[in-house]
């Protein structure tokens, strides 16, 4: 099947869906929506109540805000594709239970199939958590890994900001910073020497590997490799140091 087929199958599914409890107080699910072939999607945590309303994600004051993020990027939202880790409400704006990420997971996994994104954005806490289980959103955010063969970026939720005037300008760089991945015209610098480094957070979870450090001008593109550097002197850094995968 092609991609907007299969996309279009997962979507019926999930309108019917019963798998969890959350399908008793909904009213619409929100499959989620975008282009088949988007490079970058970006997955949230659940419908709120605009969402719930109108059965499309990031509609309200938080999609709004995210638009205008996109812009930062130098996206659009038409360009990308948007869903959910849970496709419909946690009831009052809950946390999702973990039975019902669970549940909800297999149309998600199933969406990154078909999509194949080059990129994926996490916002917020839970949908980080498919990736990076231990980590900690205020040590990683913005951070680029390599997970399954793909960017994997976590984003504080931008409604988190709405709430937090302190985390807006953190999302705001951070957005920022993704235009930098994507732009053709990125291009990568050598790692930063170990002391420019000295205060990021370790992040020894990743199932990572390479370093991707871009900045606007010049060549080359988007999943180029950072040639190989010679290691640090510094004890303070270890081999294959993913403090050092750090962007911004
Ligand atoms: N918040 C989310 O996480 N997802 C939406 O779709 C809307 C708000
Ligand atoms: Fe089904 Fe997901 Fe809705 Fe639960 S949240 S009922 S698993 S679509």
């Amino acid at each position: 099947m092609d991609p907007i087929d299969t996309l279009e199958t997962i979507a019926q599914e999930v309108r019917v869906c019963q798998k969890c409890n959350l399908h008793s107080t909904r009213k619409l699910s929100v499959p989620g929506e975008g282009p088949a072939d988007a490079e970058i999607m970006f997955i949230g945590e659940g419908p709120g109540h605009n969402e719930n309303e109108q059965g499309r994600p990031f509609v309200g004051a938080a999609g709004k805000f995210l638009e205008e993020l996109l812009g930062k990027a130098g996206l659009k939202r038409k360009d990308v594709f948007i869903c959910n880790v849970v496709k419909c409400r946690p009831p009052n704006n809950r946390d999702p239970e973990p039975q019902e990420i669970m549940a909800c997971g297999k149309y998600l996994d199933r969406q990154i199939q078909a999509i194949n994104p080059k990129m994926i954005v996490t916002l917020g806490r839970f949908s980080m958590a498919r990736y990076f289980p231990n980590a900690r959103i205020s040590q990683i955010h913005g951070n680029a890994s390599r997970v399954d063969g793909r960017l994997v970026v976590a984003m504080y939720h931008p409604a988190a900001a709405l709430h937090q005037p302190l985390l807006r300008p953190e999302l705001e760089k951070d957005f920022a910073g993704l235009a930098n991945l994507l732009h053709p015209s990125a291009v990568m610098e050598p790692k930063p020497e170990p002391t420019a480094v000295q205060n990021q957070p370790v992040r020894s979870f990743l199932e990572v590997s390479e370093p991707y450090i871009h900045k606007p001008a010049g060549q080359p593109g988007f999943l180029d490799k950072i040639p190989e550097q010679p290691e640090p002197e510094s004890d303070q850094t270890e081999p294959n140091d993913p403090k050092q995968m750090s962007l911004f």
